[in-house]
């Protein structure tokens, strides 16, 4: 590797100077929320301004998960993409998740504003680039089809792409009008300073280890310390250890590196363009993404995607991806030769086999879980906090309906791990002789 650093967690948080304490001894809720991520703290505040007393217990410190690690898009993307996704459920049901996502992002867009979270948002909207032919058809087709039931997406010809002095290496591209980019560790410290401000619990460094559900009231437990509540939040997502038997049979989760550059010059940037800034992810089935930040680096990564047998977390120390990431960076924007990535970091996203959120409660209506963004959660999670808190409180809530849905079991290992494997490996090859076809320096 060439003196490129690996960061543990992300260049975007470190330790809150306002630590705040493990969970000791008994204590009392109306609702205990295990996470404390995007999907907890949103929750939590969503309680809190309807009355309820909601405890948060988070095993690192908040932010610690991917919403602190994650590429910063706020995306309205649902679904594998659009085309899959009215082939997979009909053309009103696509539509209507199409619906739910631009809400999910016009909702955390009003939440940063709300709580006035300075998180660097940048509302440029986000591009799906196409880089080779083969792209062309379906991005092409799909933002006609998108844009005729109404979705904001309008398809960007090469003389727009060259009007907006994109990238070198975009030739054409679809650009989702809703969202922009941000900062993630900013937004989810902001998430925790606006809870915190708002008198909510938060126990940090405090690992769930145990779950009684059976009873009333709930008992959440740590080393030291038990919370006691009516009602139970999972918000773990991606992040759940195996150890607490939770949400197995829903997500898998898929390990993902990022990396970022350093600060480019005023020459560099005027040699890219990229006037709109805006955040651009390839067309590929495994896609690559990059977009620019406030302080004038570039970020990106996904594309080489790793599973751990047994959805295990296993370490995110992958020399080998590093590696890769520098070719391809090269190969990408042969206008910066001398821009170099400065670190990697990673994350796991938690998936779901059919590409989309789930929002659910047990029969008994105790026991609440919002996860299974597919990589997309920034905008999701946050809306999740609204949807879980109207499930909890017993309000109506069409999209809790919308996304209720008969979900198929992930088999257990050895199975899912075959399964996985298959579907990861069947994007790649598509990837490959595209991205062959570019390396050789076809068009
Ligand atoms: C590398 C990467 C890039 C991504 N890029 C994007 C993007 O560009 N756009 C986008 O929209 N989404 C993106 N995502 C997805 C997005 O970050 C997630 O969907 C979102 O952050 C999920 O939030 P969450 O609160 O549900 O989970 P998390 O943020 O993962 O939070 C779960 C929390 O649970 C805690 N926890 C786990 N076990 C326990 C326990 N036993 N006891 C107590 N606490 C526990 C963890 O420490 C963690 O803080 C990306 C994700 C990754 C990893």
């Amino acid at each position: 590797m060439s003196g490129a650093k690996f960061i543990e967690v992300s260049p975007w948080i470190s330790a809150p100077i306002d630590l705040q304490p493990p969970l000791q001894g008994r204590i009392s809720a109306d609702v205990a929320i295990v996470g404390g991520g995007y999907t907890g703290l949103a929750t939590a505040l969503e309680l809190r301004a309807r009355g309820v007393d909601a405890v948060i217990v988070e095993r690192d410190t908040c932010g610690h998960g991917a919403s602190g690690r994650n590429a910063g898009h706020l995306t309205p993307t649902i679904g594998k993409d659009f085309p899959s996704l009215v082939k997979a459920v009909g053309r009103d049901r696509a539509v209507a998740f199409a619906r739910f996502a631009d809400k999910a992002v016009r909702h955390t867009e009003q939440l940063m504003r709300r709580l006035n979270i300075d998180c660097e948002y940048n509302p440029t909207g986000n591009i799906v680039t196409g880089l080779h032919p083969a792209h062309r058809e379906p991005l092409e087709r799909g933002a006609e089809l998108a844009g005729s039931l109404g979705v904001e997406v309008s398809f960007l010809d090469e003389s727009a792409v060259r009007d907006r002095r994109l990238p070198g290496h975009v030739r054409f591209g679809v650009l989702e009008r809703c969202g922009g980019h941000l900062h993630p560790g900013k937004y989810v410290m902001g998430l925790r300073a606006a809870a915190l401000a708002a008198g909510i619990r938060i126990f940090e460094n405090s690992a769930v280890t145990k779950i009684e559900d059976s009873r009333n009231p709930i008992a959440v437990h740590t080393a030291t310390g038990t919370v006691q509540a009516e009602k139970l939040v999972i918000a773990t997502n991606a992040y759940t250890p195996s150890t607490l038997g939770r949400l197995k049979s829903k997500i898998f989760p898929l390990r993902v590196t990022l990396f970022q550059t350093g600060i480019l010059t005023d020459a560099q940037w005027d040699r890219i363009g990229w006037d709109g800034r805006e955040g651009l992810y390839t067309a590929h089935e495994a896609m690559e993404n990059y977009r620019p930040h406030a302080d004038g680096r570039i970020s990106g990564g996904s594309k080489f995607i790793q599973y751990g047998y047994g959805s295990s977390l296993a370490p995110g120390y992958l020399p080998d991806t590093f590696a890769e990431w520098e070719k391809l960076f090269a190969l990408r924007f042969p206008e910066l030769p001398d821009v170099r990535i400065e670190s990697f970091w990673g994350g796991w996203i938690g998936m779901t086999l059919d590409f989309l959120p789930i929002n659910q409660a047990n029969a008994r209506r105790t026991v609440f879980h919002g996860l299974g963004y597919n990589g997309h959660g920034i905008a999701q999670a946050s809306y999740a906090g609204t949807m879980l808190a109207d499930q909890i409180l017993g309000v109506p809530n069409a999209d809790v309906d919308l996304l209720r849905r008969r979900t198929f079991p992930l088999p257990p290992e050895p199975l899912r791990w075959l399964a996985v494997k298959a579907l990861t490996s069947s994007l790649e090859r598509v990837d490959r002789k595209i991205d062959a076809d570019l390396a050789a320096g076809h068009r």
